[in-house]
């Protein structure tokens, strides 16, 4: 007779719950109850007992205490429905309790870097970094595997497949060493992410999940609910079982179905069906189109003629020397991309021209040369919009597996893989992507598009030449393009299917605070669709010039927001600000004992002076609500003239991390030469290496007399 499903259920937890209970009794005999307990890189503690106990644990013995509240109060032995849920959610949690201790005396257990052997914990930039995919789409979904495929080949097809449609995949088990075995490149930045070899090792997901409800949605802490309904509408997650499915996996499912993931398992012995959410099929090669269908995810396909996979998955694909083919390189030939507006007539939709030899006459390894020409025409195709289509193309090229491009306009590199050339991949195959997505995202601006792939050198020079005079004109058409200079502004509610309550307003001289998304972009996207997440803002009636408030903008937020908002400042960190929804660049605070601002961006994982990491200053604002001294920003936006211009503009920036400097440096400090005609601004502003504390901090800009100190108080 079959095992009652309630029964699998409440095994398969005392199964999780016995082995925390020895996880911890080690713990605590090996370090105390005193002992400080601490994932790395969250500002969420451990994020499940935060989310469903309202618990902030940060020593062994308040992780004790939430043990017992767990035993105690999340492990019923009814046999209702909800029970069995509850007990999945207890299942995690103990989980999490076994994770945790053994980050007691390292933050790295599983090893660092992206070759670590497991994945384990995933910091709030990761989880973060997930935001603008998953709006767009990009991401569409999530699946964790779980255990051992019929053989290593069908594990790498799933993985591969679940890959090549985007979806992000997790392993837990032995489908690890499968995936391992047949050579799939695993990391978080190719979307295939080996978690852990054990059950347990689940916990690390859903932290990730309860994270995203917090970080995006500003689910509160302790609302149980709260969190099982953001999950449910608007993560599509799923999870692929492997038979024979264990007891202690079931336990786990069961809140997974509670979160609204539905399991696809192909056990037909003891489980049973539960519509829409338990679902058996027994051929595992159709385990992918089950599952999308379980969870409603359709898929975007667009149709290229390339022999290489093509997926947003591999935006994030390194190529590494010796894998690499030929390596052409804008930095030390002649290379450059080039977006240009033809009349109808002069173009044959679909044309593609390889002009000089092809890459497979490269000898390899070697550095070569490349240009690419994208001519459109189409009748609402606008010159302002070039730049726009310009800058996809990095996105799209990376798209390919084995196809690497970094940079853009004549510094661009682009590196194919040898697998991608013995795959059959040559010069038109470039043609072929850029064709295929710009007709297909932008359809309703382009109607004819063909694409000249040129490698002749002398061409190139000339060509090269051209391109410049055509960047030159574009930086002067950019610099005009000013708040004061433009007609309208744009909303952009994008991120609404995360963070419901968040608008940005994207002017010229303020892009989204994703980075993404520039007043040109936001433009391009209002005219493909007049009424999708781009809406026009008029500005006919200005309030204050220097705050930046105009009653437009205040009604569009108003309605963009459906009332959560009533005003917002484009120009000020302090009054009213704009809200963030969770994927910003970087994240400002204000800096008490040097009246200024610190600035992180999200890859920095150290400390700021202000006592916090990126992750802790990121949430103390998010979710579509106002946090004054607190804002999320695009990295560009630090040496706009309108960053902070109330407070006194970028004159606060008294500390930000070095990599940043350097990378928006020259740009900063053109800007403060222009407002307040200091030199060399940038090296005025502290860094990680000066200054980790308010003391060395105040010590440091003291010494540059840095412009800061002489400004009105900030509080
Ligand atoms: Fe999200 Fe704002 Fe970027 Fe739009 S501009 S995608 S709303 S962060
Ligand atoms: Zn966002």
């Amino acid at each position: 007779m079959k095992k009652l499903l309630f029964n699998r259920v409440f095994d398969g937890a005392d199964e999780m719950v016995a082995e925390a209970e020895k996880a911890l009794a080690e713990a605590l005999k090996k370090h105390g109850e005193a002992a400080p307990i601490k994932m790395p890189n969250t500002a969420y503690f451990l994020a499940n007992h935060l989310a469903y106990q309202n618990r902030k644990v940060t020593t062994l013995g308040e992780l004790k205490q939430g043990f017992e509240e767990t035993k105690a109060e999340w492990m019923p032995r009814n046999q209702r429905l909800g029970d069995a849920f509850r007990r999945g959610f207890g299942t995690f949690m103990a989980a999490e309790v076994i994770e945790a201790v053994k980050y007691i005396d390292t933050a790295t257990p599983y090893g660092e870097g992206n070759d670590r052997e497991y994945w384990g914990h995933m910091s709030d930039a990761e989880v973060r970094e997930l935001g603008v995919p998953l709006v767009t789409g990009d991401i569409p979904g999530f699946v964790v595997i779980v255990d051992e495929a019929p053989s290593d080949e069908e594990a790498a097809e799933l993985i591969k497949g679940y890959q090549s449609r985007a979806i992000f995949v997790f392993l837990i088990g032995k489908i690890i060493d499968q995936a391992r075995r047949m050579g799939v490149n695993m990391n978080f930045s190719v979307r295939v992410v080996p978690v852990g070899p054990e059950r347990w090792h689940v916990a690390h997901i859903i932290s990730l999940v309860n994270r995203a409800a917090m970080i995006f949605g500003n689910t509160q802490p302790g609302d149980h609910n709260a969190f099982d309904d953001y999950t449910f509408k608007r993560i599509r997650a799923f999870v692929n079982a492997f038979a024979p499915v264990r007891d202690i996996t079931v336990a786990c499912g069961g809140g997974a179905i509670a979160m609204g993931f539905p399991v696809i398992t192909n056990d037909t012995n003891d489980t049973w069906p539960v519509p829409k959410s338990l679902i058996i099929q027994e051929d595992t090669k159709d385990w992918i189109e089950t599952s999308l269908e379980a969870r409603d995810i359709k898929l975007k396909v667009t149709k290229i003629d390339i022999p290489v996979a093509f997926s947003t998955a591999f935006e994030g694909e390194i190529i590494r020397r010796a894998d690499m083919h030929c390596d052409i390189d804008g930095s030390k030939l002649d290379c450059f991309e080039w977006v240009t507006t033809k009349e109808a007539n002069e173009i044959e939709d679909h044309r593609i021209e390889v002009i000089g030899p092809d890459i497979d006459t490269i000898a390899e390894g070697a550095r070569s040369q490349m240009g690419f020409i994208v001519e459109l025409s189409g009748k609402n195709m606008q010159k302002d919009f070039e730049p726009v289509f310009e800058r996809r193309i990095h996105h799209y090229l990376n798209y390919a597996e084995g196809i690497m491009h970094t940079g853009q306009r004549d510094l661009i590199r682009v590196r194919v893989s040898k697998t991608a050339l013995a795959a059959g991949f040559r010069a038109r195959h470039f043609g072929e992507i850029l064709y295929a997505k710009l007709k297909g995202d932008y359809d309703s601006i382009i109607d004819k598009c063909q694409v000249k792939v040129v490698t002749d050198p002398a061409l190139l020079k000339d060509l090269k030449a051209e391109a410049n005079k055509v960047y030159e004109t574009r930086d002067a058409r950019l610099q005009s393009l000013t708040d004061e200079s433009v007609e309208v502004f744009y909303t952009c509610i994008l991120c609404q299917s995360f963070s419901p309550a968040h608008v940005c307003i994207v002017t010229p001289e303020r892009l989204g605070l994703c980075g993404a998304v520039s007043w040109l972009d936001a433009k391009a996207t209002n005219e493909i669709d007049p009424n999708g997440s781009c809406k026009v803002v008029t500005k006919k009636e200005p309030l204050d010039d220097v705050l930046g408030i105009w009653q437009d903008v205040n009604d569009a937020v108003q309605e963009a927001s459906h009332g959560s908002l009533q005003q917002v400042t484009l120009y000020s960190i302090m009054q009213d600000p704009m809200t963030s929804c969770g994927c910003f660049e970087c994240i400002c605070g204000i800096e008490p004992s040097t009246n200024g601002v610190v600035i992180v961006n999200r890859e920095h994982s150290g400390q700021t002076p202000l006592g916090m990491t990126f992750s802790e200053m990121a949430s103390m604002t998010g979710g579509g609500v106002q946090t004054p001294g607190f804002m999320g920003h695009g990295k560009q936006f630090i040496y706009s003239k309108k960053f902070m211009k109330a407070e006194g503009g970028p004159a606060r920036i008294v500390w930000m991390p070095k990599a940043l400097k350097e990378f928006i440096g020259a740009r900063l400090d053109k800007t403060a030469k222009e407002l307040y005609n200091i030199d060399n601004f940038t090296s005025m502003i502290a860094d990680e290496e000066v200054s980790q504390d308010p003391e060395s901090l105040v010590a440091f800009v003291s010494e540059k007399g840095h412009p800061a100190l002489q400004l009105e108080p900030l509080m």
